[in-house]
């Protein structure tokens, strides 16, 4: 155990050290977290629906009528009703035949690459894909090659160089810590010049994009014909937790069949799928929400610009701020804190190095007098720098 405590004294001294927070409130822009009041702007729940009253009734009677466990796998019989008609209601959210309810994103991403991919097959990937994806195609027995980020030319040179059996293209739809857009419809393009499958994992995208919150495929007007693999989460834009993949009859059978995070873990609790359920038609429904989001970020970048900090080229509510090393990264989150926000500074490895910045993200719920806090803080961050 020494050596551990070694490794974890030379990453304090690297600054990478990280550690957790108490937050004593339900997810919202003012939490109690260690016992301050705090604005928050570092969740991902850009809708605002965590805490919807709505969704939290539908929690609470569902675990009336369902208790709280499931019991068992999805296959013995932890599959009850709520989890069946959450499936049906995501494959009609997303236009799609059939989706499956998995536990995380990240238990998704794992299950669908290794159940699709054998030796011998090609995994091209965006090289700032999402942690869980590039853990999907180490776990897989595919040769997996990472493509520079939204570089539709990189790719198409790995596809031409490389031979094999079955070529799937992995990207994020919203990249999770820059906030940008894959560059679908060319990626559409060289998956079908080169009868590749093309998955895209829409965990930032949902609810958010798209003027039903259909995400980043129905901004770019794309159908089950040009992404056969959607990956979504429940976590993030639908305020609950877990995850789904949608497509074609066969995609979804086959992942049944195959998928081991899907197979080998215990079916999350029924109520979580009423609560969804609900969660998922307020987010279609209430165009407002998204509205909001965009009037918020507009101010933001406008301010911003004034203000003389480097802004990334996002149109998400993922805004990051970029400080360069991990020091300045996280002496910019310290005296954001010690104004009252909350902004987690992101460092390496969930970055690359030389890139460490603050993650700003904005939810619905977020007022103008929030974003003003934010906007008075980030202004004395710049006078400090220069
Ligand atoms: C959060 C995230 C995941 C993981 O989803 P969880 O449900 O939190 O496990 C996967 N992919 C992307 C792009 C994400 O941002």
């Amino acid at each position: 155990m020494k050596r551990l405590a070694e490794a974890l004294q030379q990453r304090r001294k690297e600054t990478l050290y990280r550690t957790r927070r108490v937050v004593a409130t339900p997810q919202q822009p003012e939490l109690q977290v260690d016992g301050k009041s705090m604005v928050a702007f570092c969740s991902n729940d850009y809708l605002g629906l965590a805490n919807h009253p709505d969704v939290i009734r539908a929690m609470q009677q569902g675990a009336t009528e369902y208790g709280v466990g499931s019991g068992a796998a999805h296959l013995i019989t932890g599959h009850s009703r709520p989890h069946h008609a959450l499936e049906e209601a995501l494959a009609e959210f997303t236009n799609r035949p059939r989706a499956l309810l998995f536990s995380t994103g990240y238990m998704a991403n794992l299950g669908v690459i290794t159940a699709l991919l054998k030796s011998g097959d090609r995994l091209f990937e965006d090289r700032l894909n999402h942690a869980s994806l590039v853990d999907a195609g180490q776990l897989s027995q595919a040769k997996m090659k990472r493509y520079r980020h939204a570089d539709p030319h990189s790719l198409r040179i790995q596809l031409e160089t490389s031979e094999g059996g079955q070529a799937l293209i992995a990207t994020d739809g919203v990249f999770s810590m820059d906030g940008d857009l894959a560059p679908l419809p060319s990626l559409v393009e060289l998956a079908h010049a080169h009868q590749a499958w093309l998955m895209v994992d829409d965990a930032h995208g949902l609810g958010v994009l798209g003027s039903e919150g259909g995400g980043t495929l129905s901004y770019f007007n794309l159908g089950l014909e040009e992404v056969p693999i959607l990956m979504g989460t429940l976590g993030k834009g639908f305020g609950t937790y877990g995850a789904f993949v949608a497509g074609s009859e066969a995609l979804i059978e086959t992942l049944i069949q195959q998928a081991r995070s899907y197979i080998y873990t215990t079916a999350p609790p029924p109520a979580l799928a009423q609560a969804t359920l609900v969660s998922l038609q307020v987010a279609g429904q209430e165009s407002w929400r998204r509205e909001r989001l965009k009037s918020l970020i507009a101010r933001f970048r406008d301010s911003v610009i004034q203000i003389g900090l480097p802004l990334m080229d996002t149109l998400t509510p993922i805004q990051p701020i970029v400080a360069g090393s991990a020091q300045q990264a996280v002496a910019w989150s310290q005296q954001l804190e010690s104004d009252g926000i909350l902004v987690s500074a992101i460092r390496p490895p969930t970055v690359p190095d030389g890139s460490a910045r603050l993650r700003i993200t904005f939810s619905a719920n977020h007022t103008d007098r929030h974003l003003d806090r934010l906007l008075d803080a980030l202004s004395k961050l710049s006078r400090e720098v220069t």
